[in-house]
């Protein structure tokens, strides 16, 4: 089977990646295994909100030039300032797009409230999700009942000590019950399947408007909207004051309807999703990737001009830890590490730990390396590159959207003729 693109791996990065090629007219392909991290993720993009010494990032330009000048296996570092900006303001155009409402800037970013009712820094949110509020607001924090995944007293009592005006309420909702028969049904993503549909909105509605009219602004775990935020807006139409959502513990709703959402405009775009494949091994030859081989499609292989790696870290396998080094699962790709097994972590789980930072290693324009050398038609793209830390960092998603659209530049650039 012959594409201009393949990509291995269908999360944030490789459906960026993807969704920009085949508007271009290119013939895509992507590859899947499993489900990505974004179903696992708070629906909310970091870009760069620290440092590696801890510093809170104030202007992102001077950011990116001490990374450069100090961490410069960084991929920020690789790509400079300008592209940083450049894609991931394409990132906000082609995100709103995919029919994702979200808040946020490059230049602005925001602090959104958590689940567990303190406040994080972030690039780009869902529109739902509540922002710093302003503490002289009552705030409801509205539970669940029989609901494990969102605690509202704890919620309600960090957002007090933060001096919001926050106290803690619990809704019965009887149309849930035939998930509560069962406690591991009675997750955010079944009880949405519920709350979803249009017979069972008057039964939502009437728990919570009783309590909008005590309340200057509601909050709720997010457990509906999972491929659109028509219930988000019609309750915000009729309830008597604001109401916002806050991701739950995986499975996130709103991590989903991005991943849903992506998947839907690779498709309508003309790509080739391949969900439940997955790429064993490559040929190489001269330095270029000539065909891939996958788990389904046996024999026959899958050939294309240019090939993406968006694999993943450790959480989807793209980077396996064997005892002695960590390594990329399907070409064995040089990777940035520490040689020491007992370098790789700091026992203080608190820490930052070294071994978030492991990853494959690119050239400036992110193609892949084997042994030193740059294999020219394979770009390596999102969290299975080395040289940043996604939680210490606060960048995980922006190092997607950005490497992604790069990688996608420059593929779109060289054409797709077979
Ligand atoms: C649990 C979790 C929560 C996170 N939350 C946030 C957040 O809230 N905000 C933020 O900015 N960042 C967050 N991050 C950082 C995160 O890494 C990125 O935001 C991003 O979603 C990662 O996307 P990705 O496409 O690089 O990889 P992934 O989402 O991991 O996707 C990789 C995909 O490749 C597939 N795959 C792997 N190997 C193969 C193969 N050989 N053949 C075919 N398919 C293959 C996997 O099955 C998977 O579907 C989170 C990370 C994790 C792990």
């Amino acid at each position: 089977m012959r594409f201009d693109t393949v990509i291995i791996g269908g999360g944030l990065a490789g459906l960026l990646c993807g969704i920009r090629l085949s508007e271009n007219g290119q013939r895509c392909a992507i590859v899947s295994r499993g489900q990505s991290a974004l179903g696992f993720s708070s629906g909310s993009l970091d870009l760069l909100s620290h440092l590696p010494d801890g510093q809170p990032v104030r202007d992102l330009n001077s950011a990116i030039a001490l990374l450069a000048q100090h961490h410069p296996a960084h991929p920020y570092a690789l790509l400079g300032a300008e592209r940083v900006r450049h894609y991931a303001q394409q990132t906000q155009t082609l995100l709103a797009d995919c029919g994702l409402a979200l808040q946020g800037d490059v230049d602005t970013p925001h602090l959104r409230v958590t689940p567990l009712g303190s406040f994080r820094r972030a690039w780009l949110s869902p529109a739902e999700v509540p922002l710093k509020p302003d503490v002289s607001q009552r705030t409801g924090v509205i539970g669940i009942s029989g609901f494990p995944d969102f605690q509202p007293q704890l919620a309600a009592a960090s957002l007090r000590k933060r001096g919001i005006d926050a106290h803690a309420e619990e809704i019965e909702l009887p149309v849930l019950d035939t998930l509560r028969d069962n406690p591991s049904e009675f997750r955010a993503v079944n009880i949405a399947r519920h709350l979803d549909a249009p017979e069972h909105f008057a039964a939502l509605y009437d728990a919570l408007h009783p309590l909008s009219q005590q309340y200057d602004v509601l909050y709720l775990p997010a457990c509906f909207g999972l491929t659109d935020s028509s219930v988000f807006t019609q309750l915000n139409q009729q309830l008597a004051c604001p109401l916002h959502l806050l991701p739950t513990l995986p499975p996130s709703v709103p991590g989903m309807r991005m991943q849903f959402l992506l998947q839907q405009r690779f498709i309508h775009s003309g790509g080739s999703w391949m969900p439940g494949d997955e790429v064993l091994h490559a040929d190489i030859q001269n330095d270029r990737v000539t065909q891939l081989w996958t788990r389904k499609h046996e024999d026959i292989p899958l050939r294309a001009r240019h090939v993406v790696l968006a694999s993943g870290s450790f959480f989807s396998n793209g980077l396996i830890a064997d005892r002695d080094r960590v390594r990329e699962a399907v070409f064995d790709l040089d990777v940035l590490q520490c040689d020491k097994r007992s370098d790789w972590y700091r026992d203080d789980i608190f820490e930052t730990q070294p071994w978030q930072q492991f990853g494959v290693q690119t050239d400036a324009q992110l193609h892949a390396l084997r042994q030193g050398k740059a294999i020219n038609n394979l770009y390596v793209v999102g969290s299975v590159l080395g040289g940043f830390d996604a939680i210490a960092q606060g960048c995980g998603g922006g190092v997607c959207a950005v490497t992604a659209l790069h990688a996608a530049q420059q593929i779109a650039a060289q054409g797709g003729e077979q």
